[in-house]
């Protein structure tokens, strides 16, 4: 055990580290800049169960309802080995729909190194065969890379169900299980997600869209770091992801294509960030602990000591989200980063209200940001009193 994993292990009070997933991996991109959640979750630190310890319990999750019914959408998208969901996929990445496709079934098995091992052999066995022509055009990916293994348009497609992917999050390996993996569709991986929630006159909810993007992402890169280690080009596989989701009110399954190139560099950052935990040590006290066997008084002092940023955006991606927020009342960045961006550096809300009312010297570097309060603050006087 390196120093590091020694130092981890002591924050977590000895107990194993939280597993991650997809979803949890997504989360981490949601306050990146958040030092106590980078530290808590590099340690795999069980938040929930921190929140639960010291009076915040965690307000979310999905609910067993939303469960169910994502199982039973799902299992209607892929009935029949997925000859409905191969039509959908394939006329959405605008291919003919092919006349034969294979459905490997790569959710079965307890052992998760066996079907990690078991899954990346047989998606690189799946890899689209070399054109005979050296010479033909490049498939250009729509990130800017360039897939070197050029691909032949008319090869069988072949679809994995709940493939087991791998990732390294902070030292560890995170397993992975997207819904769908599509190959030599278009000649290239294609990531399929089902969701659950509807699309309605073609819109869906936009924070359900943003976590589903992020979550797809982190199957993208897990499936192009499967190519790269068995060395093939990762652009083989698409940026492009195909979300599946119930169309208006009824159960009807409809395609839309996610571009989901700037949430893989989100991901990746973060990933990189959680890689060097040993530095963001260095700013970690010495006694933090997070241990659930402490009392809650020293484990609220202990979080106290790490620098947090709370949005009011953790509310929807992080457990610790009531403690966070009720520690950071009174501070302009508990208003959001729109309104924390604005003030211009003024942390506090009494300071604003001072400012605004006139009532206090103004340092030099505050001028602009205290004109603005004032200007509006007689504004919404003015718009009181006409109405009063
Ligand atoms: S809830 Fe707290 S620990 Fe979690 S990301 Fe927000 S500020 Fe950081």
């Amino acid at each position: 055990m390196t120093s590091s994993e020694q130092r981890l292990a002591t924050i977590r009070g000895g107990v194993p580290p939280r597993r991650h997933n997809a979803r949890t991996i997504a989360a981490l991109t949601g306050n990146p800049g958040c030092t106590r959640r980078a530290v808590l979750d590099g340690a795999g630190v069980d938040k929930p169960l921190l929140a639960e310890r010291i009076g915040f319990p965690a307000g979310f999750g999905q609910s067993r309802f939303a469960i169910t019914r994502g199982n039973a959408f799902e299992a209607q998208v892929k009935a029949d080995g997925g000859a409905e969901l191969l039509r959908l996929v394939a006329e959405r990445l605008g291919v003919p729909v092919p006349a034969v496709a294979s459905w490997t079934d790569l959710g079965d098995g307890a052992d998760a190194v066996d079907r990690e091992q078991r899954s990346a052999a047989l998606l690189a066995a799946a890899l689209p065969a070399a054109m005979p022509d050296a010479a033909a055009p490049e498939a250009a990916s729509s990130d800017g890379g360039r897939a070197d293994e050029q691909v032949r348009p008319d090869e069988p497609a072949a679809l994995f169900d709940h493939p087991l992917l791998g990732l390294d999050v902070a030292g560890r390996r995170v397993h992975l299980e997207p819904d769908l993996v599509a190959a030599r569709l278009g000649g290239r991986f294609h990531v399929v997600e089902i969701k659950s929630f509807p699309v309605i006159d073609g819109q869906a909810d936009p924070a359900k869209l943003a976590a589903a993007a992020v979550q797809s992402a982190v199957y993208v890169l897990a499936l192009r770091e499967l190519l790269a280690g068995n060395g093939h080009d990762p652009q083989l596989v698409s940026d492009e992801v195909v979300l599946v989701c119930p169309r208006d009110f009824a159960n009807q399954p409809v395609a839309h294509l996610l571009d989901v190139r700037k949430q893989l560099l989100v991901v990746r950052r973060q990933l990189d960030r959680m890689a060097r935990l040993d530095t963001l040590l260095t700013a970690v006290p010495a006694d933090f602990t997070a241990d659930p066997a402490a009392d809650a008084a020293t484990l609220v002092a202990s979080l106290s000591q790490v620098p947090a940023r709370y949005a009011p955006d953790c509310l929807a991606s992080c457990e610790l989200a009531y403690f966070c927020r009720d520690e950071a009342r009174g501070q302009t960045g508990a208003l959001g980063r729109p309104a924390r961006e604005a003030l211009g550096g003024i942390t506090s809300v009494d300071e604003v209200l001072a400012l605004a009312a006139g009532d206090r010297a103004v340092d030099p570097e505050q001028a602009e940001a205290a004109a603005l309060l004032r200007a509006a603050a007689r504004l919404r006087a003015d718009a009181l009193g006409a109405s009063a």
